[in-house]
């Protein structure tokens, strides 16, 4: 149930990421919080008794502070389930309205006997600061709201009006809450910086791996990368007895193409050709370049013949040339087809195969299939 409206807008982008991240943190910090803070409003119940004595109004106060408690309870347990920035923010400051009309009530109660801005509301003022992570604009709010109760409470209801007690409590506050913002963002800036620093460090991370796994001029899987997947398949292949099929590529006479148009013109033949086999991919399907102008391509859980057809279909779809310096660059493939055996003793073996019937494919003429 929610009891107040969204206080706090889900902040957007970097902001809503890094306090998604520490979100765990966070709620725990403000449980412990949360559960010291119960120790004071029980302990006063004492305080209660020494002013009021044992009667209707003690027992009513004791009634206020139980009750407390026992939203403390709930507010732990709602706490220790959060999965919300936005619901964090709303569980807390929920609590922090109970807690500031608590305070404050308690405060006016005692005025006569106790001045109402004691340490005690000092040190909610401050760690209230510290402990609710949300942007300044709604960190603020509860501690400048309990401070400027407070502070109404001493002027108005403490008789007779003390000028050199009200300035002291005044100043006291004032420092309370700029002590509260400067710590605690200059806390916020400090996790912030940590975090981005982290991000940063993950995508190094991610690009070296990608580096590691791909080739650099097609960005398709490189030979270290493909060998790995594929033994992976294999192994699969051996467990499940699901058909495994590969298909070896090499593009006819690229030699020719390159010495003809120039070794950027290869390039871009190598490049366009692999974007346009990676269009076709299945999920699962593993391509990538083995070197020069000779491509793999592993497809898990398919027959040999259903293989041979995806090859066919991509040696016949070849029919858009690449244009080049407003030249037509047209090429065509050849392909060897085979499926791994359980007499294979490896993927190697499959990949042996594939290459036999792949020049076999060349001697036959090229721009063509061939399954063995
Ligand atoms: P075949 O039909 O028998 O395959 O004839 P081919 O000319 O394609 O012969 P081969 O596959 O042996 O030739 C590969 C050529 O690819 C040789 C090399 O100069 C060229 N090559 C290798 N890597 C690159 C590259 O990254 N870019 C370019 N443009 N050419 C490359
Ligand atoms: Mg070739």
């Amino acid at each position: 149930m929610r009891l107040l409206p969204n206080l706090t807008e889900a902040a957007n982008g970097l902001d809503a990421r890094y306090r998604k991240h520490y979100l765990a943190r966070d709620a725990r910090q403000t449980i412990i919080a949360i559960a010291v803070w119960m120790v004071p409003v029980l302990l006063f119940a004492y305080g209660d008794l020494i002013i009021f004595g044992v009667g209707t109004q003690f027992a009513a106060l004791l009634a206020l502070r139980l009750t407390f408690c026992a939203f403390s309870v709930y507010t732990i347990r709602a706490l220790v389930k959060v999965a919300t920035v936005r619901d964090y923010d709303n569980i807390f400051l929920r609590w922090a309205a109970f807690g500031i009309a608590l305070v404050t009530y308690f405060n006016y109660i005692w005025a006569a006997y106790i001045p109402p801005n004691g340490a005690l509301t000092i040190l909610v003022i401050f760690s209230s600061y510290m402990v609710f992570p949300a942007r300044l604009a709604v960190r603020l709010a509860p501690p400048l709201i309990l401070t400027a109760a407070n502070f109404c409470l001493q002027w108005l209801v403490v008789e007779p009006v003390n000028q050199p007690a009200l300035f002291s409590s005044l100043v006291t506050l004032v420092t309370a809450n700029i002590l509260g913002i400067v710590f605690s963002t200059w806390l916020q800036n400090h996790r912030l910086i940590e975090f981005k620093a982290r991000l940063e460090e993950n995508k190094v991370k991610e690009d070296l791996s990608r580096l590691a796994a791909t080739d650099d001029l097609t960005g398709a899987l490189n030979r270290r990368k493909i060998m790995e997947l594929s033994t992976g398949e294999y192994e699969r292949f051996l467990r499940e007895r699901q058909p495994l099929s590969v298909v070896m590529i090499d593009i006819d006479r690229f030699k020719k193409l390159n010495d003809t148009y120039g070794h950027e013109a290869g390039d871009l033949i190598l490049t366009s050709f692999t974007a346009y086999v990676a269009k076709g991919l299945r999920h699962g399907d593993i391509w990538g370049r083995l070197g020069g102008d000779e491509f793999v391509l592993i497809l898990p859980d398919t027959p040999v013949e259903q293989a041979e057809a995806v090859a066919e279909r991509l040696r016949l779809g070849l029919s858009e040339p690449v244009i080049w310096q407003g030249q037509e660059l047209s090429f065509t493939i050849s392909s060897g087809v085979t499926a791994a055996r359980e007499k294979d003793r490896s993927i190697d073996q499959v990949f042996i195969r594939a290459d036999k019937a792949l020049y076999s494919a060349k001697r036959k003429g090229r721009n063509r299939t061939e399954t063995v």
